[in-house]
């Protein structure tokens, strides 16, 4: 018998768990930080006790009580006694691999707690993707989805407490298993991007391998993987076939991006399958129709041409179909694009396995933009970038004197350089991101729009809000394509792949695709959260 099993992503837009279980056979499919949850608890200074290791997100229910599948070094003496009793307690034999289906962290991040000899099967892109973030970014320890610093039980002198300290550990990297391309069809720099930041005996590096769809297997499933079309390159959707036939699990996907063509494949080959599970998610089931990425390009150009100021565009850099977007925006009304440091490392991870990604040195319309008040001592991948890129820096007095000659991309996070920069009245401030889904975001955008009043920036695309709702102001709207597929796009994806049963995630609606899939020959179940599916 087959068991799915979900201990993430039920009623909640991320955080997918899901443990599939056949007999011996034990496999994860994504292991997602868990946004809405960590929110009732957590804020930027209420985290979980790093030093605490798996004690904080065990007790509140961040992760599953489930005993030997996680990491040894920050496992606390007698852990387990207190979760014995937790009616989700189990004590898994081993874990064949993770399906990871993109780099989102919501999908991802949660890997970090893993034991580090359970494999990441994931598409190149998705692992390099994942390891960029990391290098370029200031992980927590609950987000070390590539590598991780093992810590050591440690009693600092005079103090009585003990905790888990990172101290001069090597850094271990996680085993990834490429599921899309042989191995031998990456360039020496794309290892050696791989190899970067695990250097002689301060860290343990863990070499890529390939996935039993290329060759060697070491996972006990029979497995499939489907790049789709997401907000994030390299994103997959996985077919897993078991002793009660298929499973597939969409991932996060759409119908209406650049890479669409990808997700009707996805379709094509999953229906040929005759599974016997669908896992779907349904992050917009609700929604009626979709913004198209052309659509985002014809509505920015149009404001953006009008505009004699600067620039600001604010959307996820992760997103590199919409930096491809904005990077056309510009060459087309004669500005540069100027991306953060972070950005350019991206574009560059992306450049060692898609070619088609411009070369920054090359493409006239892209510059760099450094922060003002630079660190004295910038980590090295920082250092390398500007160093490798350093005819394409820019620096704030650059472009508070030639104001319209830039559209800055830059996020809410990114404003304290305005004060530097010095817009003038009247300068833009391009929106093109997702509406605030809770709480923290509507504080956070509510700030946005006291900064815009404050240097007097003209908003284009940005929610306001109007008794207690947020909308776009009308002839402000489609400037940002949703990663995710519309209702009547999710129904199509489930009625032409036919499984006998559909089990949605990723959702706050799941009650949708029973009362649109009622008539058809697709039963609909919904999970619970640590619920168990036999199939
Ligand atoms: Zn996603």
């Amino acid at each position: 018998m087959v068991c799915l099993t979900f201990y993430g992503g039920i009623n909640e837009i991320g955080g997918n768990k899901i443990l599939l279980e056949d007999g011996d056979r034990r496999i994860l499919l994504d292991f997602g930080f868990p946004y809405k949850r960590h929110k009732l608890f957590y804020e930027e200074y209420l985290k979980p006790r790093s030093g605490a290791g798996l004690l904080d997100p065990l007790t509140m229910g961040l992760l599953p009580p489930l005993e030997g599948i996680y990491r040894d070094d920050i496992e606390p003496p007698d852990l387990w006694q207190q979760f014995r009793s937790n009616p989700l307690y189990r004590r898994p034999d081993h874990i064949d691999g993770i399906l990871l289906s993109h780099a989102h962290l919501d999908h991802s991040g949660h890997i970090s707690f893993l034991r580090n000899d359970i494999p990441v099967y994931a598409t190149s892109v998705t692992a390099f993707i994942a390891k960029a973030m990391q290098d370029s970014g200031k992980s927590d320890f609950d987000q070390q989805v590539s590598y991780f610093n093992p810590t050591t039980r440690e009693c600092p002198t005079g103090w009585k407490q003990i905790a888990f300290i990172t101290g001069n550990v090597p850094k271990q990297q996680r085993q990834f298993c490429i599921a899309d391309t042989d191995l031998k069809n990456l360039s020496p720099n794309a290892l050696q991007f791989w190899s970067w930041g695990f250097w002689g005996k301060t860290s343990k590096q863990k070499e890529l391998t390939s996935c039993p769809m290329t060759g060697h297997s070491k996972c006990s499933f029979n497995l499939r993987c489907f790049p789709v079309d997401h907000s994030i390159p390299g994103a997959c959707a996985w077919g897993i076939e078991t002793s009660s036939g298929w499973v597939i699990y969409s991932g996060d996907l759409r119908l209406h991006g650049k890479r669409a063509g990808l997700t009707r494949k996805f379709i094509e080959d999953a229906a040929s399958l005759h599974p016997r599970a669908l896992i779907l998610e349904g992050t917009n089931v609700l929604r009626e129709t979709n913004v198209a990425e052309h659509e985002v390009y014809e509505n920015g150009l149009k404001a953006i041409a009008n505009s004699d100021r600067l620039v600001i565009a604010d959307f996820s850099p992760r997103d590199v179909d919409r930096l491809l977007t904005f990077l056309e925006i510009a060459t087309d009304t004669g500005r540069k694009l100027a991306i953060l440091p972070k950005d350019a490392y991206l574009l560059k991870t992306m450049r060692l396995l898609e070619p088609e990604i411009p070369d920054i040195v090359q493409e006239d319309s892209l510059v760099i933009y450094q922060d003002t008040i630079a660190s004295k001592y910038p980590s090295l991948w920082m250092r390398n970038i500007c160093q490798e890129y350093d005819s394409k820096i820019v620096l704030a007095d650059g472009v508070k004197l030639a104001q319209d000659q830039f559209i800055l991309c830059f996020s809410f996070f990114d404003l304290n350089e305005l004060p530097s920069i010095c817009p003038k009245p009247g300068s833009l401030y391009v929106y093109s991101s997702s509406e605030p889904h809770d709480e923290e975001q509507e504080i956070d955008f509510r700030r946005l729009h006291n900064w815009l009043k404050h240097f007097e920036l003209k908003g284009f695309g940005l929610p306001v809000e109007s008794n207690g709702e947020w909308e776009i102001p009308g002839g402000e709207k489609g400037l940002h394509a949703s990663g995710h597929a519309c209702g009547l796009d999710l129904l199509e994806i489930a009625q032409e792949i036919e499984p006998e049963i559909l089990i949605p995630v990723h959702s706050e609606h799941p009650n949708s695709y029973i009362e649109h899939l009622s008539n058809s020959n697709i039963n609909v179940i919904l999970p619970a959260v640590g619920g168990t599916i036999e199939i």
